[in-house]
């Protein structure tokens, strides 16, 4: 089983490639090099910033370690969107489109949470796939059935159309694999006839070829596309943590992959350290990550909740 100090590990890596990732988003490929923990950048943040990846994982872990269900989940969103909470400044300085609509929704047009995510195939970003991990270690001995609801519960408030839902099922059972010893490739392997199985429509399905293709970690970097689309994120991410030998060389991987580069950095930093749970990343990134009190407690309250001695 999954240890307290090993989750703490997961969170930090997360957190850390997203602030990695912070200052060169949006950036195009091979106009920059990110080869340490800088600020200032695309939001003019503070080194060790990290964005909303991280603070909506935050709201999705206090949700899980208090039970709480899609309504508190989305409880939070709003805080975080109204009132800075769950940020490292106090500062909203980055909230994905889907996202912010769905909070409004929920807010303004008494939406329940489990339905204010857009649906258009169109609303695909990943915006569920950078919150969704701690799904993992609080469902590992769950029912299939069970997981999936759950995943698709916490995805629908603000991701409605079936492909952000079947990535996110897809990640977390990839995960769910990673923490009971596989290793990714042979992860991936497991959880994709999970998927297939599940009845999602045969059209949708397919567009997740190339996430699950073994062979994607021999593909160029020019034929790894880095945007903010569901399917690219998750590719980026996949191709980066299959082909990288530690931690470090995955987050610098990514975030050096332009546009979309802290959640795909945070993604990809996840499928790595879910299966490498006791490596850490280098020590002056760790010492310059900020480190909130309310992220330091969810992150220990979910360890104690999820996590063995
Ligand atoms: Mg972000």
């Amino acid at each position: 089983m999954t240890t307290k100090q090993q989750i703490q590990n997961f969170f930090e890596a997360g957190m850390i490639a997203d602030a990695l990732g912070v200052p060169v988003e949006f950036s195009r490929r091979d106009t920059y090099t990110v080869t340490t923990m800088q600020g200032h950048g695309t939001y003019d943040q503070p080194a060790g910033s990290w964005s909303d990846d991280s603070s909506l994982t935050l709201c999705l872990a206090e949700t899980l370690t208090q039970g709480g269900d899609a309504e508190a989940l989305m409880a939070k969103f709003v805080a975080y969107l109204e009132h800075g909470a769950y940020t490292p400044g106090g500062e909203v300085f980055d909230v994905g489109n889907a996202t912010r609509e769905a909070i409004r929704n929920f807010v303004g047009k008494n939406v329940p949470a489990i339905a204010a995510g857009e649906r258009s195939a169109r609303s695909n970003g990943n915006g569920g796939l950078m919150r969704i991990a701690p799904l993992a270690f609080s469902t590992v001995n769950l029912p299939r059935e069970a997981r999936r609801q759950l995943t698709q519960d916490f995805t629908t408030v603000t991701h409605g159309h079936v492909r952000a839902i079947i990535a996110d099922d897809l990640y977390v059972e990839c995960l769910r694999q990673l923490l009971l010893g596989q290793p990714l490739a042979q992860a991936m392997a497991a959880a994709w006839p999970v998927i297939a199985a599940a009845g999602y429509p045969a059209e949708e399905l397919a567009l997740f070829h190339r996430v699950h293709d073994p062979a994607l970690a021999n593909a160029a970097r020019e034929a790894i596309r880095s945007s903010g689309y569901v399917i690219d994120s998750f590719e980026a991410a996949m191709w980066c943590a299959l082909n990288c030998p530690t931690l470090e060389s995955v987050i610098l991987q990514a975030a050096n992959l332009g546009e979309d580069t802290d959640t795909i950095a945070q993604i990809a930093a996840c499928l790595y350290a879910a299966g490498h749970l006791d490596e850490r990343a280098p020590r002056n990134w760790r010492e310059t990550l900020i480190r909130t009190p309310a992220a330091e407690r969810i992150i220990s309250e979910f360890a104690e909740r999820f996590g063995a001695d």
